[in-house]
């Protein structure tokens, strides 16, 4: 079969080659040529060691924990990484092999890899010929697939090498990772393997938490992240990592006379479906907006059921779980101020400075994620995509920011109210600004610097 290699990744081929030594191209790079995806993350195998890799690329660097070395690239973000041909041992901890010794044969290698699709190998020859500098060329490669990788990647499964309960009591790791790479690729599971994960999935909580949150994060990321999701919880692994989402299924929304069909949790699913966001963290948001019903809920003598204050409960709960994933500041952040103020309102009545305070309070860059996270909780609730009002909100917002949000906004500085009025530094400044910023806000006065020099002069 013939395919597309880009000259670095020749480069990587020949010089091991060259040097006499067996080299292949393994992991997501096999998946994504086989599929013809872009391959943005080469991984390579191969028989000499990490001291011989170094000294073949001097540059490189070798992380002792995986026995990997990396190679850093400017083309992708992450290094293409090399690994020498392994076997492992004796997996006590579900997460660590106690023992790993390098492998003899690439066989050996492809057999203590977690997926089907995942052990497929790739032998490229590189000819003597000069190869393209700049351009990728197409070379025949070899391809070794004791699994039936491709029989697999033909019918969109994961499956487990070996005996899957096994694979996973082994490295828990896996079972996220089957669920990420599902996600990606638009796959189902083979039964076995799926019956697999759901028996060891409290084993999840051996993983470091940063582990589990990339993993999470990029299923949210991918292109089917409500089938990802469906999975993540059907497998039983979103009870182990976040056990509060399970709690909103079966609580029940429907009140005489209003709209909600569907229980908190599954209108949760719907909205995660219907986010048009890419980003994780606001796919995320959207998936847990309503988490603190469960814990608000209250029904009243008259049928109709009620959630006061559930945003709030929901964003305590946001922070908790940020905290438990080990998100950075500014994810944490995004996350828990996406969750806290989605049920602001859109009603035609309230004043700008109302409109003004919500702003300030989400900040203007997430402005826009807040209403992607509002129409997919519409959709996901089965209304349509928007109402009058919400469209009407939506200019506001607009007219809203043309106005000065503080003092430091105002087209003038204390500089001008100084020369204009001819003070000294001090509080009577920040009185003539604030004065100033009044009116303007109050749209008394436009805020263009000479509108505001001409209201200066008159307060000589
Ligand atoms: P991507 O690069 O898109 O994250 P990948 O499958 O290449 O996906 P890597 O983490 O780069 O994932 O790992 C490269 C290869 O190493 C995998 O395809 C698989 O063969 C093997 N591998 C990675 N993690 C494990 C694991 N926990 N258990 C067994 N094999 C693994
Ligand atoms: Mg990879």
């Amino acid at each position: 079969m013939k395919f597309e290699l880009p000259p670095f990744v020749l480069k990587i081929l020949k010089k091991f080659q060259d040097a006499g030594f067996e080299i292949y191209i393994v992991g997501g790079a096999v998946r994504d040529l086989l599929t013809k995806r872009f391959v943005d993350d080469w991984d390579f195998t191969t028989n000499a060691t990490p001291e011989k890799i170094q000294k073949l690329f001097p540059d490189a660097f070798y992380d002792n924990v995986f026995g990997t070395v990396g190679l850093s690239h400017k083309s992708s973000p992450n290094p293409y990484e090399i690994t020498t041909f392994r076997t492992e041992h004796g997996y006590s901890d579900a997460r660590r092999p106690d023992k790993v010794e390098w492998g003899k044969s690439l066989e050996e290698d492809l057999k203590r890899r977690d997926f089907t699709i995942n052990a497929v190998a790739l032998k490229i020859q590189i000819p003597k010929s000069k190869i393209q500098k700049k351009k990728p060329t197409i070379l025949d490669a070899e391809i070794i697939d004791p699994f039936d990788g491709r029989g697999d990647l033909d019918n969109k499964l994961i499956r487990a090498v070996g005996k899957p309960k096994e694979r996973f009591s082994e490295d828990a790791l896996r079972m996220i990772r089957a669920i990420r790479i599902a996600a990606e690729l638009g796959f189902t599971f083979e039964e076995k393997t799926f019956e697999a994960i759901k028996a060891n999935a409290p084993l999840i909580n051996k993983i470091a938490k940063e582990r589990v949150r990339d993993e999470l994060l990029k299923i949210l990321g991918s292109p089917n992240p409500y089938e990802g999701i469906v999975m993540f919880r059907s497998s039983g692994l979103m009870n182990e990592i976040i056990p509060e989402f399970e709690k909103t299924f079966g609580v029940e929304q429907k009140s005489p006379g209003r709209h909600h069909i569907h229980d908190v949790g599954t209108h949760s699913l719907l909205s995660l479906k219907n986010c048009k966001s890419e980003d994780p963290i606001v796919r995320f948001a959207t998936l847990i907006h309503d988490i603190g019903k469960a814990q608000t809920y209250k029904k009243l003598p008259t049928g109709v059921i009620t959630f006061y204050n559930h945003e709030l409960v929901s964003a305590r709960i946001a922070k908790a779980i940020a905290k438990r994933l080990k998100f950075s500041k500014k994810q944490s952040e995004k996350f828990y101020k996406l969750v806290r103020y989605h049920q602001f309102t859109v009603d035609e009545r309230q004043t700008d400075s109302a409109i003004r305070r919500f702003i300030k309070n989400v900040g203007k860059e997430l402005v826009p994620d807040m209403l992607n996270l509002r129409v997919a909780d519409r959709l996901g609730g089965g209304a349509r995509e928007t109402s009058w009002r919400l469209e009407e909100f939506k200019t506001r917002l607009i007219e809203v920011q043309k106005q000065p949000f503080t003092v430091r906004d105002l087209k003038i500085s204390g500089h001008d109210v100084i020369k204009v009025l001819r003070l000294h530094s001090g509080p009577k400044i920040g009185e003539v600004l604030e004065t100033l910023y009044k009116e303007v806000v109050d749209k008394k006065l436009p805020n263009e610097k000479k509108a505001l020099l001409a209201r200066l002069k008159m307060l000589k």
